[in-house]
């Protein structure tokens, strides 16, 4: 038996790991456990680089936390002393009606962000490698990378370092909410803590099977190629970050960041997985539809195949995020759902998590992000 945990955080991915380290901050007795290793490639936060933006095309309810975001990762740049971010500038593009290109303008105007909207001739002028036709583009400045894998190890780092117990390659089995606080299984091991926080990417459907929310894991490919022609072109200050709203599913890309290529991938794919058994393999018929995209899109893109990693998203039906108390339990809270665009958020919701799990309240705005909305009437 170990006993006298505040605060046990299930999961020590993007989110977990932030969630962690902020809970730690506040002098509160952690308990993280991990069923793999530190910033592992098995769950939803690896791949080299993750795109952070403002003028957030999904909704404008997200730019406050975004404000957040980017203060919390400078923090831990400073505090750690490592890179985690770099402003690249970057690029929403599409049809001008279209829902990337609109939305990110409704959320740059709303919230006053710097922005710039570029015809197509002036896209072709400031960034040659892309090859539009009619699109237009809303430019960012503050658009960037984030260093995904050196995010989850500066939270792990830090949280460790304020006290935090981290434990890895330990699967927790199960869970129970007590009439006061919470009993974990993990190794035949029963860890009790006051409160409990569920950080479990793709397996929280799994541990939260009780509440029945539609989370679903999708199986999505990154991909690095060496440009064709025109290196020059393709490092960051040059390329920008950018997302391409294209009938299908949109694409997105990331500037040369460190000579291992230029990436990008499309945002979905539709294949449903379980994520205890994730075909890892890259397909060739997978590269050659990406292929097709940058022929079309950014062909000096399309030179040699560098790498390719099989990533998870989870996604809601609206594709907002569930950031919440457990709708049963208030001693255990949850963040999940995270529809492939969560990873900029992960320190501003460890920032929630904090909150919710200790003190019942967040002072950011999460009704969007409620449980309730996804559940059907008999489950609540
Ligand atoms: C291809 C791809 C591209 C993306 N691009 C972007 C982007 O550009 N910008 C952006 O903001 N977001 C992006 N995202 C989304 C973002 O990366 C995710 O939303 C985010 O990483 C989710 O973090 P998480 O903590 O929920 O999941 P994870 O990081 O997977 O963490 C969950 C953790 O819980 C652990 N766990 C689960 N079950 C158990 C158990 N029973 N016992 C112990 N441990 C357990 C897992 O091992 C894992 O470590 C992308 C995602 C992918 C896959």
């Amino acid at each position: 038996m170990n006993n006298g945990y505040d605060v046990i955080v299930l999961g020590l991915g993007g989110m977990g790991s932030a969630t962690a380290y902020q809970l730690a901050k506040r002098g509160r007795r952690v308990l993280g456990i991990e069923q793999f290793t530190p910033a592992h490639d098995r769950g939803s936060s690896h791949g080299r680089s993750r795109i952070i933006r403002q003028a957030y095309y999904e909704s404008p309810v997200y730019v406050p936390l975004l404000r957040r975001a980017y203060e919390l990762w400078r923090e831990l740049e400073i505090e750690t002393d490592r890179r985690l971010m770099l402003t690249t500038g970057g690029l929403m593009i599409g049809a001008a009606d279209s829902a990337v290109v609109r939305g990110s303008l409704g959320s740059a105007r709303e919230h006053g962000l710097a922005h710039e909207l570029l015809n197509s001739a002036q896209i072709r002028r400031r960034f040659p490698a892309f090859r539009v036709t009619d699109e237009v583009a809303l430019y960012e400045a503050s658009s960037g990378a984030l260093f995904p894998e050196a995010c989850v190890a500066a939270c792990l780092d830090r949280a460790a370092e304020q006290g935090a117990e981290l434990v890895f390659e330990t699967p927790v089995t199960d869970w129970r909410a007590m009439s006061a606080g919470v009993e974990v299984e993990a190794h035949g091991v029963t860890y009790r803590a006051d409160r409990l926080v569920i950080t479990a990417g793709a397996w929280a459907g799994k541990l939260l099977a009780d509440l029945g929310l539609p989370l679903v894991p999708e199986r999505n490919v990154l991909f690095w190629f060496d440009p064709a022609a025109n290196r020059a072109s393709f490092a960051p200050g040059a390329f920008p970050v950018f997302i391409w709203d294209q009938p299908g599913y949109a694409f997105y890309g990331m500037p040369d960041l460190d000579g291992s290529g230029v990436k990008a991938g499309f945002h979905h794919s539709g294949i449903r997985v379980d994520p205890d058994n994730l075909d890892r393999t890259v397909h060739e018929s997978e590269t050659a539809a990406i292929r097709e995209r940058l022929a079309q899109c950014i062909p000096d893109a399309n030179g040699p195949l560098r790498s390719s990693v099989v990533c998870m998203y989870t996604n809601t039906p609206d594709e907002n995020f569930v950031i919440d108390r457990h709708p049963l339990y208030p001693q255990v809270s949850m963040a999940a759902g995270f529809s492939g665009h969560g990873f900029k958020f992960a320190c501003v919701v460890g920032e929630i998590l904090a909150g919710l799990a200790m003190e019942g309240r967040t002072a950011y705005t999460i009704d969007p992000f409620r449980a309730n909305r996804l559940l059907l009437p008999t489950t609540h």
